[in-house]
Order: structure tokens, then C-alpha cells, then sequence
């Protein structure tokens, strides 16, 4: 009897694909019921989590920052209480890339510069639209080989900079780029690292980004539907060639 109700919540788990384990940078996915009336809010770190509708189950998707501690770690209901997953240990490679030397030592005028257009980046990808989400499912923007280098350490010139934060699509300048699933374009500008640069907001946290455009096709507050034309694949800001970030 026992081993009877042990497989069916496998079964049940491995249905909804919870994922009750992350490394940092990754994400855990933890199951929180059946998807009856409206989705639970859930929060990791005070800040509120994506609850999306998954084979007809309630599923808290939590991005686990690359700079994450090692070891146990929770999201809270609203109610107080807490469900647990673990950030388990992951080696990142190392990338080693050679760029302009004013993408490596910044000019007070770049420096800040950077800094104020970090503010905005970090304001649309911390942005918080209170959308229902049927599953977090997207399509690939552009086709292309797209590399395993999200988190790599990396060496600009030699010298340490911040761990890569996105996933590389390689593509040739011009191809454009469709529209993952349907959200409003929160954000577009030319940013010194990022080059041309369009942020999509999906909901409840559900954002993407697309950075290094030849030509961006859209405005901040447009709404778009999957497959609209976001922009075209370009090499605008630190970069070694063309393709997407
Ligand atoms: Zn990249």
C-alpha cells in the first residue's frame, strides 16, 4: 500500500514537473496544489513569485539568483507558511572573451552612463504585471544553435567581470526576431553594454530581453502577440560578433 501512494505522487509530481531543486541561477518549480479558483501568491526573498497554471496544477516558478547561498531555502504563502527546495552547487564554465578596451575600462562619462541605464533595465525586469499565466512555456525568437554559456564566469580582456546573465542564440545580423509569447514591450533603448536593446513583459515576473540589435521594431507600451517582429539580430554594445543575447 505504501509503495502504491509513493508512485502516485511521483506520478502527480512528475506531471506537473516540479522541480523541488535549483542551483543558483536556475530555476525551482514547486508544486502547490490543485489549480482551483484563483492562483496562491507565493514569495521568495519578500518578493512575489510567478504562480502559473501547469497540467491543471498550481505552480510557483522561482528564479534563484546566480549569487544565491548554497543550501536550503523557501517561498512563503500568503498564508505564512513556508514550502522548502534546495540550491545545490553548480560549476559554471569560464569564458574568456576579447572586446574594445572601453568595454572593459569604463570613462566616468560610460560608467555613468551605465549607471542610469541600469536603473531602467532593472526596473522593467523587476516589474510585476498581475496577469494570469497558463503555463511559462516560450518560443525560441530566433532560429539558431543557442549556446549553454548562461552564468559562465567571465574574463573581459582578462580581467573578471560579472557572470554572463543571459543565453546566446547565434544568428546573422538581420534576421529578425519574433516575439516569444504575447506581453508589452516595457522598455527599448541603446544601452552601452547591451547595444540596442527590447524588453518584453509577459507577466507576473515573466519578462525577456533581447539585447545587441541591429534595428529595434517596437515601442515602449506596444502590445505584442507571439511571432510579432521585435527587432533584427545585430553586434550594438560588447560583443564579439552578432547574435542574440
Ligand atoms: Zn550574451
Amino acid at each position: 500500500m505504501r509503495l502504491v501512494s509513493t508512485f502516485l505522487l511521483l506520478t502527480l509530481s512528475w506531471s506537473a514537473l516540479a522541480q523541488e531543486v535549483a542551483w543558483p541561477g536556475g530555476v525551482a518549480r514547486i508544486d502547490l496544489g490543485p489549480a482551483e479558483g484563483t492562483a496562491p501568491a507565493a514569495y521568495y526573498e519578500d518578493k512575489q513569485v510567478l504562480v502559473a497554471n501547469v497540467d491543471g496544477r498550481w505552480q510557483a516558478v522561482v528564479g534563484v539568483h546566480l549569487d544565491a547561498a548554497l543550501g536550503s531555502a523557501a517561498i512563503r504563502l500568503a498564508d505564512g507558511s513556508t514550502l522548502g527546495f534546495d540550491v545545490v552547487e553548480h560549476a559554471y564554465r569560464e569564458q574568456h572573451l576579447e572586446v574594445a578596451p572601453g568595454y572593459v575600462s569604463l570613462s566616468e562619462e560610460n560608467l555613468a552612463r551605465v549607471g542610469r541605464e541600469r536603473s531602467v533595465i532593472d526596473a522593467a525586469l523587476n516589474n510585476w504585471q498581475d496577469t494570469e499565466l497558463d503555463g511559462v512555456s516560450l518560443k525560441k525568437p530566433v532560429d539558431g544553435p543557442h549556446s549553454s554559456s548562461f552564468g559562465s564566469r567571465r574574463f573581459f580582456n582578462g580581467e573578471p567581470r560579472s557572470p554572463h546573465s543571459g543565453m546566446d542564440i547565434a544568428a546573422n545580423a538581420g534576421v529578425p526576431i519574433l516575439a516569444p509569447r504575447a506581453g508589452i514591450v516595457t522598455a527599448t533603448g541603446d544601452y552601452y553594454f547591451n547595444g540596442n536593446t527590447v524588453i518584453v513583459d509577459h507577466g507576473q515576473g515573466l519578462v525577456t530581453m533581447y539585447c545587441h540589435l541591429s534595428e529595434i521594431g517596437v515601442e515602449t507600451g506596444q502590445i505584442v502577440a507571439i511571432d510579432d517582429r521585435l527587432g533584427l539580430v545585430g553586434a550594438t554594445g560588447r560583443v564579439t560578433g552578432a547574435h542574440l543575447h
